[in-house]
């Protein structure tokens, strides 16, 4: 018998629409883009219910005439292209004419509109892909097009879905996006009734120190000119960085893009400059003729080639290098540094400065520390000759790898790797920790996903010693850590913890590795001899060869090999 069979129409229509709108966020990026095309310069949106309930997205832009609005909702209508080679100088943001259709297909779906030449505006209704009703209506300038029931006819797709908060979450982070990539106009956003974002047009500077709650001053701007390329770089100096790229945006022709080969090369261009430090928030801007660029990619359009792929790459290495030239960064040593009242984190229950970094490496604090059998890198272990490692410790290269001499091999080490390890193997051994309380407290600011996965571990959090207190939608204020997380870093490793966590890991195991992290990035650049000789001490001794997230410690090379290659 045979199997094979067409698929009745309305089936592949829901297929096709499942794969443009996936959840409320896609339907709210469809539609404000289309009110992008449409040259708005107000946009206001309203989710109610996580957005199952209603999406309303108004535009004051130029608006369809009812020919227009009459076939709008048809697969494949869409005013932007008309033939193939259209593809190749696409200005607009969609093309394809697929996102009316699909969500009319799965949703209740009213569309207003009028053009500001015409005497008065239409409506069109449409229900779960039947049109409904057509009918002229009194109606301002633009286009309003609301969407209830969205996925009723699709319950598959109605359970993949996650709780109103979670979902309002994910689209306030399009909603951030969209708004970056045009921050001159004017935007109102509400969720359930509550403004989220109000911004009345302004400057994409003043509009990242809005959203991000970064002040002005933390921004370094570059612009640099490359035909047929134009690339402008707004990004946060090392003063202010996060342990993740999520704040970082990036704009190809005024549209968004996650892309992911951009995303990674860009990572590997900031680390010369950011190093350990971590990410900066702000925007990567590329501007290039219509015809260097395919947007064609990827279902949503998140992705983008480049005709000449190796060309970009060189602007962005070009463009960091001038950002970060030597003009500017004399100006950066001189930016004004965060606010910090010295009562900020004062923790009642350390008195010392010493107490208050009780893992240091520094020296004064390891020499103070001697009895102390819990310093972290505390060297004072009375081992008989014959238990200690045989190493040599020949010297350190570029300030990072520690060179070894051990049994006719030579060993480049990781410092701060190592340093990583070590110190989270103390705190693992360590069995009970402390609390330690913060006069003022801590702020520490989450974007709307890792606020979310606060909410989901919290209990957790407070069971390790934590004490947090929900300071808004999106800002914890922390007024007690555990003893071993030094308040200085709490906000890094939080940030850290929340944002980039996954559910099956050990969340009391992740705190251990991020703080060891942190502790070890601060000191590893001043690391004493007997420090570096201790670290490898253990390393030998307790055979270690990766650093708590799994990194490689060591890379040998044997005698053999070196004589090889000089001989040869
Ligand atoms: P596409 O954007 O790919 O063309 P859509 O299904 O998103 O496809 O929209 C279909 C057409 O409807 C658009 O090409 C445009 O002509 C019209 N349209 C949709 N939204 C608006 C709006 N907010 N303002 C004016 N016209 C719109
Ligand atoms: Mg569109």
């Amino acid at each position: 018998m045979p199997k094979i069979l067409l698929l009745p129409p309305e089936v592949v229509a829901k297929i096709a629409a499942g794969e443009v709108i996936e959840r409320p966020a896609s339907v709210v990026k469809e539609l404000v883009e289309n009110s992008l095309d449409a040259k708005a310069g107000y946009i206001r949106v309203e989710v109610k219910g996580g957005g199952l309930e209603e999406i309303l997205v108004y535009d004051d832009g130029e608006g369809m005439d009812p020919e227009d609005l009459r076939i709008c909702t048809k697969r494949h209508a869409t005013s932007k292209i008309s033939q193939l080679a259209d593809l190749y100088r696409l200005s607009t943001l969609g093309f394809r004419g697929e996102a009316l259709a699909s969500m009319a297909e799965v949703s209740k779906l009213t569309i207003k509109s009028r053009k500001v030449e015409e005497e008065t505006g239409y409506e069109l209704r449409v229900e779960f892909g039947k049109i409904v009703s057509f009918q002229p209506t009194p109606f301002k300038k633009g286009t309003q097009v609301t969407i209830k029931n969205l996925f009723q006819n699709l319950p598959a797709r109605l359970a993949f879905l996650k709780s109103k908060r979670g979902e309002n979450a994910r689209t306030l982070e399009v909603l951030k996006g969209l708004m970056l990539s045009h921050p001159e106009i004017k935007w109102e956003i509400l969720a359930e009734g509550n403004p989220s974002f109000s911004w009345p047009g302004g400057s994409l500077k003043a509009l990242l120190s809005y959203l991000f709650s970064v002040e002005e001053t933390y921004f370094l701007a570059q612009e640099i000119s490359r035909p047929p390329y134009r690339l402008e770089l707004l990004l946060t100096s090392q003063e202010r960085v996060y342990p993740h790229a999520k704040n970082l945006y990036f704009f190809v022709n005024s549209r968004w893009v996650k892309d992911e080969s951009l995303g990674k090369l860009f990572s590997t261009l900031l680390r010369r400059y950011y190093g350990s430090y971590g990410y900066p928030s702000g925007v990567v801007k590329i501007t290039t003729p219509p015809q260097f660029v395919d947007f064609n990619v990827h279902p949503a359009k998140w992705e983008v080639r480049f005709r000449r792929e190796a060309e970009v790459f060189s602007l962005l290495e070009q463009g960091l290098a001038e950002l970060f030239s030597a003009k500017k960064r004399v100006f950066m040593a001189y930016l004004p540094r965060e606010k910090s009242s010295p009562e900020e984190d004062l923790p009642l229950t350390f008195k010392t400065e010493e107490e208050r970094a009780p893992y240091g490496f520094l020296p004064a604090a390891i020499k103070k520390r001697k009895e102390n059998p819990d310093g972290l890198l505390n060297r004072q272990e009375n081992l008989l000759p014959e238990e200690r490692a045989q190493f040599k410790l020949l010297g350190t290269f570029s300030q990072a790898y520690l060179l070894v001499e051990r049994e006719k091999e030579l060993w480049l080490v990781d410092q701060h790797a190592l340093a990583e390890r070590v110190i989270f193997e103390r705190l693992k051994k360590k069995k009970t920790f402390g609390v330690q309380e913060l006069l003022l407290g801590k702020m520490v600011r989450l974007t709307e996903n890792g606020f979310l996965r606060y909410l989901e571990v919290k209990d957790t959090l407070e069971h390790l010693g934590f004490k947090i207190k929900e300071l808004g939608p999106q800002t914890l204020l922390i007024f007690a850590l555990p003893d071993y997380v030094p308040p200085e870093e709490a906000e890094w490793i939080l940030q850290d913890l929340l944002e980039n966590f996954q559910p099956h890991l050990n969340l009391a195991e992740e705190l251990l590795k991020s703080t060891a992290c942190r502790l070890a990035r601060k000191k590893g650049e001043i690391l004493s001899e007997t420090e570096k000789n201790y670290l490898l001490e253990q390393m030998f001794k307790e055979g270690l060869f990766t650093c708590p997230h799994g990194r490689p410690l060591f890379w040998r090379i044997t005698l053999e090999e070196v004589e090889r290659r000089l001989k040869a």
